[in-house]
């Protein structure tokens, strides 16, 4: 596998100041160096995406979009490179990494083909008012380890569509498939307009606080998501905080419970559990209680937990060591506290490997039910009266999203109009969409990504405001 990855700065790949290992989680063993930038070097970075700005915001937005769509096509020529890898740094099943790059590819596309056309607000006995949108400058793009790649498309293709230029760094644990991006970028963009940087998590402070830099477009945990904002107000940069969510499922009674089971299951444990707005509390009307646990337990005892690489895996090992072990005490408090009715145990292998585990009968204050996990365990709830049961779905700190799952689907779009979250889902889970604006309520985010709300994120509104001239 490929072993010679570079920074881009600058149109240039270069190296770092000194390089870190990647981990494969399936295995434990570095398999690869990342290239470790310094201050000195993100502030090339920065000083580059300053002096790209004049004339790639002067370019018209259809040039720019063909310069996206060609970093698209540039993407999906090496997709299975770019899958290998991130199975490689990430864990995910290869089926699942072609899936989220080929999500990627999409979402480029797409951010290519939006349009924020110039509004006339009055035109009225001359008077004239405009508004029109403008680029931001610089914006950096923080991004965090469970979706690496396309969590980084979904800032880049409004950034540069709109005009400005960027800074990406990834997560510690997962540089690579980011590195290989930037190197594939470096024959297509004019130089400064995209370039990466790599750090073992201490660079974040000085992007956030970089005079130079207009707007952090973050993606990670609540917690650092805080300190984002709070250093970003020493320059009122703009942000955009997609945060941590503890989203509930709800399962209405006239729902059968097997498919009731099959759908929460696949919600909660694709990805390892590792998705934002993976369903990370479920509940269950009392009546279907036991036979939803006993089918949600035999697809749990069905899944094939192995190396991502490995034809037939379908759950990955978690990403990376603090998780694995976040994850596991979580659930060894929720074993003396409830019923384990799937998993539990840990395998006696190499890697992070966590098995679906499933568990019952816990109260509502359990650390497992309050916190988000963010990895592949679920608690399973009952409940017996409807309102009582959104109550329990709404109090949290988080509200990112939420589904619910209803035969009578306009009784369950009653329910979802009462959950505070940013997306509810009704019988359907994950419909992500560039076109559709996804935002997180409460202390899961600030801001809009995807959609002409997030489109707009990366542009100043200018007005101009215009009367003939008196005599
Ligand atoms: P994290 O907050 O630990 O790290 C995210 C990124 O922030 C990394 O690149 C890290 O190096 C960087 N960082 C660390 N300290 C920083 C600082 N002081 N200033 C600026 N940047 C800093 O998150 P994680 O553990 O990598 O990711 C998991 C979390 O991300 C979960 O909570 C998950 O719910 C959340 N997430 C949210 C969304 C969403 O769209 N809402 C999507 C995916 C993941």
């Amino acid at each position: 596998m490929k072993n010679d990855f570079k920074l881009l700065v600058d149109g240039e790949l270069i190296d770092g100041v000194n390089s870190f290992d990647v981990i494969n989680p399936a295995t434990e063993e570095a398999f690869a160096r990342a290239p470790r930038a310094d201050a000195a070097i993100l502030n090339r970075a920065v000083a580059a995406a300053k002096a790209a700005l004049p004339a790639w915001s002067a370019l018209s937005v259809e040039e720019r979009a063909t310069y996206l769509s060609r970093l698209a096509d540039a993407m999906e020529a090496r997709i299975e490179d770019f899958a290998r890898l991130l199975t490689a740094e990430q864990g995910k099943p290869l089926d699942q990494a072609s899936y989220e790059i080929g999500g990627s590819i999409y979402t480029l596309r797409a951010f290519a083909a939006m349009r924020l056309p110039e509004q006339t607000l009055r035109d009225d006995k001359g008077n004239l008012v405009i508004e029109h949108r403008t680029p931001l400058g610089v914006c950096a793009a923080i991004t965090p380890w469970n979706f690496p790649i396309i969590l980084l498309a979904n800032k880049l293709g409004p950034c540069l569509v709109m005009g400005n230029t960027m800074v990406a760094k990834p997560a510690p644990t997962t540089p690579l498939t980011t590195l290989l991006l930037g190197e594939v970028a470096a024959s297509i963009l004019p130089p400064g307009v995209f370039n990466v940087v790599c750090d073992q998590n201490e660079l974040g402070p000085l992007i956030t606080g970089h005079p130079d830099i207009a707007k952090v477009a973050f993606t990670g945990s609540t917690a650092t998501g805080k300190k984002v904002m709070a250093s970003a107000a020493g320059s009122v940069k703009r942000v955009t905080l997609e945060l941590g969510g503890n989203d509930a499922a709800i399962v209405l009674d006239d729902v059968p419970a097997r498919i009731a089971a099959q759908k929460v299951y696949a919600g909660a444990m694709a990805n390892a559990g590792q998705i934002c707005v993976a369903i990370k509390r479920a509940y269950v009307p009392s009546a279907i209680y036991a036979e939803f646990c006993e089918e949600i337990a035999t697809l749990a005892g069905q899944a094939v937990l192995d190396d991502g690489a490995k034809q037939g895996a379908t759950i990955g090992p978690v990403q990376n060591r603090a998780q694995y072990d976040k994850v596991r005490s979580l659930i060894e408090d929720a074993k003396s506290r409830g019923t384990v009715i799937a998993g539990g145990d840990l395998p006696d292998r190499k890697g992070f490997f966590i098995p679906p585990t499933v568990i019952a009968d816990l109260d509502e204050d359990a650390p497992l039910v309050r916190e988000e996990q963010f990895g592949p365990v679920l608690p399973v709830l009952r409940y017996d009266d409807i309102d009582d049961v959104i109550a329990r779905a709404n109090d949290s700190p988080y509200g990112l999203g939420g589904t619910v799952w209803g035969a009578d689907q306009s009784r369950a779009m009653e329910v979802a109009r009462r959950i505070d979250a940013g997306t509810v889902w009704v019988n359907q889970h994950l419909a992500i969409d560039p076109n559709i604006p996804f935002r997180g309520s409460k202390q899961s985010g600030l801001g809009t990504e995807h959609g002409l709300a997030g489109l707009m994120e990366y542009t100043q509104a200018h007005i101009i405001n215009a009367v003939p001239l008196e005599a």
